[in-house]
């Protein structure tokens, strides 16, 4: 009996996870192609000093487990850091002051809310459901559940500065689902988001791995290691031959594969599969992904104010304009002695960032961080650029993703996994990408 083979596209971490599944269940020979010098795509941890500074993610939740299965079976899972939830550190810095903004009951108390706004709030139980299942934007669905001052005050800052997209463009299903699933059970918000007291924090635990998520990337490549493993590998285009999957290498190579995982942003699956099949890669282009850019920094703790020493995501209150989307704060490292904070300029709201150098950029970000906290220059700083990092689930994100499920079972022994399908963080990127792995393993099983 022939040896079935699998071709893997993309080494970041959902191809990294996918490879991985094969390793541990199946014993089919697997390549690995990766388009850079370096495994682990958007995730990169540099070092200060042996302080690990992440460019892109800095932590992950728990998801459905199967990341921290991923972390357990790499011998990381003491080396795993647990956080506070995400949105238990949310903050509008206004002109004097940063207000936190509680997503639960507490946000009555919020100065950041006008009367208007709590008024429309605590009316919100008597707003009939819609009937809509899809389709609605997360700025429709806030508008007409909990009022447009609330959008305006504070979701809608929040938004954008976190999420870098316009509420009116994203889909309320994706961003909110348990806002969406709460109005379908029980017909209104109040339940299940604000009669929680705010005192107790809610939702996923997030985890960060001690020294940087790099070492995630650097087990997982281990491994591997029977694996035809190849970096500066960048593919160029993917057909359908009748003995196979053909995959032409940008250097003039070729291989044959009996099934291929692509894992990378829809966009650039949509130039590999372009010659192959227009209408696959139509609908893979309609996958809409942004610019980003990251400023890491490290300032000294000594003489920082408090709200800078804590961990969560900062936005400019409505009327203040910064020349990036967000600020997060990452923390004190373990010494106590520094803090970490990233600055987050987004291709949507800063787009006049994008042609300036990165010195250019720098002194932007740090000019107004610097007057917003009267705070001395941090003791290093590093920019990252990403061209699809991020995808941007829109309004009709589910309607589309539906097609394009459809069209890639039409196309047997072709896979799709990465953060445009279902889910951007790492650990839907890696469930995903197990699951692919498992659908993946069992066309070569019978083939
Ligand atoms: C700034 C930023 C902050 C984030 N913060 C968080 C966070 O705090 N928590 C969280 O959970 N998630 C976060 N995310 C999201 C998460 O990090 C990503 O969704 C995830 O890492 C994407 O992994 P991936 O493997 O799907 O894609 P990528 O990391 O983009 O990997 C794709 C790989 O495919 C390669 N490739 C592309 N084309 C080809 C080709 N033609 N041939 C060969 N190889 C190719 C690329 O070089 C790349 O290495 C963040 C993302 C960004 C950008």
């Amino acid at each position: 009996m022939t040896t079935r083979s699998l071709a893997i596209i993309g080494g970041g971490i959902s191809g990294l996870s996918a490879a991985f599944w094969f390793k541990q269940r199946t014993s089919f020979p697997v390549t690995l192609l990766e388009a850079g010098s370096r495994w682990g795509g958007v995730l990169h941890t540099r070092k200060w000093k042996n302080l690990p500074v992440e460019m892109s993610a800095d932590t992950f939740d728990a998801g459905g487990g199967a990341v921290l299965e991923l972390c357990e079976r790499l011998g990381l899972g003491s080396g795993l850091v647990p956080h506070e939830p995400f949105f238990s550190g949310l903050f509008l810095k206004g002109k004097n002051h940063m207000s936190p903004v509680p997503f639960s009951g507490s946000i009555l108390k919020s100065g950041a809310l006008s009367l208007r706004a709590k008024m429309r709030i605590l009316s919100e139980p008597f707003i009939p459901s819609s009937e809509k299942d899809s389709g609605e934007s997360l700025a429709g669905f806030i508008r007409r559940r909990l009022g447009a001052s609330f959008l305006r005050e504070i979701a809608g800052p929040v938004i954008r500065g976190v999420i870098m997209a316009e509420p009116e463009e994203l889909s309320a299903r994706y961003y909110l689902p348990q806002w969406v699933n709460a109005e379908k059970r029980f017909g209104s918000l109040a339940r299940e988001v604000f009669l929680k007291t705010g005192t107790k924090k809610e939702g996923k635990k997030v985890f960060s791995v001690r020294n940087g998520l790099e070492c995630l990337i650097e087990k997982t490549v281990e491994s591997l290691s029977a694996y035809h493993l190849c970096l500066d590998s960048s593919v160029s285009a993917v057909e359908k031959r009748k003995d196979g999957w053909r995959l032409t290498l940008k250097d003039g190579g070729s291989l044959m594969a009996d099934s291929v995982i692509l894992a990378m942003p829809a966009p650039e699956a949509a130039r590999l599969l372009a010659g192959y099949s227009g209408s696959l890669a139509r609908k893979l282009s309609q996958i809409r992904y942004d610019l980003v850019m990251t400023l890491a920094m490290i300032f000294p703790a000594q003489g920082l104010p408090e709200e800078l020493l804590g961990t969560g995501f900062v936005v400019p209150a409505p009327g203040s304009v910064w020349p990036f989307s967000s600020l997060k704060l990452i923390g004190k490292d373990e010494s106590g002695e520094w803090v970490r904070m990233k600055a987050f300029i987004s291709g949507v709201f800063q787009k006049e960032m994008f042609p300036k150098i990165d010195g250019d950029v720098t002194a932007a970000i740090l000019n107004t961080i610097k007057k917003e906290w009267r705070i001395p220059d941090p003791v290093w700083t590093s920019l990252e650029r990403y061209r699809e990092a991020i995808p941007q689930y829109a309004p009709d994100y589910p309607r589309k993703i539906g097609a394009l499920n459809d069209e890639v079972s039409r196309h047997p022994g072709l896979f799709l996994t990465g953060n445009g399908y279902g889910g951007f963080g790492i650990s839907e990127c890696v469930r995903s990408a197990f699951m692919t792995a498992r659908h993946a393993s069992e066309y070569l099983k019978h083939l």
